[in-house]
């Protein structure tokens, strides 16, 4: 598409933009009584306005139910999440009973790593992205840890070639082939949190599987935002957030993915408590865990009913909308707009100003965009942030801004734009 730099454009692509309406659905923060300009749905996405309604609902089934709520009213807590998972399977590229809905992510990766990182017969080490999400780093260091290896040792990071920003396939390919004797379980994010870089996740499973290795995705930053095929995939296990791009609330409960083929695997490990007891006998409450069949077997405590209803209320935003691929289309749009008015601002002071590290490739990113500041970074963040533009900064130089689909504008897009624009003037002036 031939983009063009005016306010009226935007107006265009916002008019004939099938999704425009969803924005209405989500309750946007306020900058000096105008709507902010919210691009940081990578990071904490938006409330949308059914959240309290059912979260109020459960509330009310506590207040006249109580403990009965288990079991009787319109959805009894007890199968509740099961409403949760046919949408949320969709999203992920699953079947309803290959998702469950539990805990928040860290721990979730801890459980899923008990189970499918067992390392044996010199078949010991975790390969995964160099600079992965913190908490990412820590989990794995101390899994290896808890198993009596050295992490220096057992995980193999994979960086990005001197004088590049993100990974190319074909390196990480390579070396989980030159590993492959070693390596345990690849683990990889679906979409870098620094880079926005979206890995492909096919080709990593594959070359993951010929090297005789188990292969897991942390997919926080790519559920809900770019589509995913878990399933056909062959993906081991996967885990994510739903507080992110699926606008579930902050700490909200956090989603896995087990392939069917490990369903009835009695080998595996596990942390088992007794939500993940078979559902047909669980209160008889016997001695000897017996897992649920699917996903479900891996769940440990009892419901946090209230986040489930607040992911609900966001899931079936998702399902009105059309799904993840609908959002996509429009997301590819959305982001190569910011992508083109960007070069529009270095363009115009004549100096890359702003270097954006996330692919160009359109089959490599979502709904981010990563921009190294080369002067003043810090200070023209704090100036979009005073005009009202919530992206965020990660140091030592980088600006993620997110444009959302299901409700951020091409209008939000030009108008974050125009202040990048008016900060750049200013540094160079
Ligand atoms: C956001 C994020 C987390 C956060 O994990 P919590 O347990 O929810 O705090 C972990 N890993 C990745 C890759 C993330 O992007």
């Amino acid at each position: 598409m031939e983009f063009q730099n005016t306010a009226q454009f935007a107006a265009q692509l916002d008019a004939q933009d099938p999704l425009n309406s969803f924005r209405e659905q989500f309750l946007i923060p306020k900058h000096n009584g105008n709507d902010a300009i919210y691009l940081c749905g990578n990071s904490l996405g938006l409330q949308p306005k059914t959240t309290q309604q059912y979260i109020g609902d459960k509330l009310n089934e506590w207040h006249h139910l109580a403990v009965e709520g288990w079991f009787q009213g319109d959805s009894p807590w007890l199968d509740y999440h099961k409403q949760l998972l046919p949408a949320l399977a969709d999203i992920v590229g699953a079947k309803p009973a290959e998702v469950t809905v539990m805990n928040s992510l860290t721990i979730n990766l801890h459980l899923l790593m008990v189970s499918f990182y067992q390392p044996k017969n010199g078949r010991y080490k975790i390969l995964m992205e160099g600079g992965a999400f913190p908490s990412d780093q820590y989990a794995v260091e101390s899994q290896v840890r808890f198993h009596g290896f050295d992490p220096a040792d057992a995980i193999i990071e994979v960086f990005p070639r001197n004088g590049e920003s993100t990974l190319r396939t074909q390196d990480i390919l390579d070396v989980i082939q030159a590993n492959a004797n070693e390596v345990a379980l690849v683990l990889f994010s679906g979409i870098n949190y620094y880079t926005g870089q979206f890995f492909d996740l096919k080709a990593i499973a594959q070359a993951a599987h010929e090297a005789g290795a188990i292969v897991g995705f942390d997919l926080a930053h790519a559920a809900g935002n770019v589509p995913l095929q878990l399933h056909d995939w062959e993906a081991d296990f996967a885990c994510w957030c739903s507080y992110k791009y699926m606008n579930s609330g902050p700490g909200g409960v956090s989603g896995v993915f087990v392939h069917e083929r490990h369903h009835q695997n009695k080998e595996l490990n596990r942390f088992a408590g007794w939500w993940g007891y078979r559902n047909d006998t669980r209160f008889k409450m016997a001695p000897g865990f017996e897992p649920e069949a699917g996903a479900e077997g891996w769940q440990v405590s009892t419901s946090p009913v209230l986040l489930m209803a607040a992911h609900k209320a966001s899931l079936d935003v998702f399902e009105k909308a059309g799904g993840v691929n609908a959002l996509y289309s429009k997301a590819k749009t959305l982001t190569g707009y910011l992508e083109y008015l960007i070069s529009q601002v270095n363009q115009k002071i004549d100096y890359e100003l702003f270097k954006i590290i996330t692919p160009t490739d359109v089959c490599q990113r979502g709904s981010q965009l990563s921009l190294i500041c080369k002067h003043n970074g810090r200070a023209i963040f704090d100036y979009l942030v005073k005009q009202g533009v919530i992206g965020d900064w990660r140091e030592p130089d980088v600006i993620r801004l997110s444009p959302v689909p299901l409700y951020n504008t091409f209008a939000d897009v030009y108008i974050a734009a125009s202040h990048l624009a008016d900060a750049a003037k200013a540094i160079t002036a």
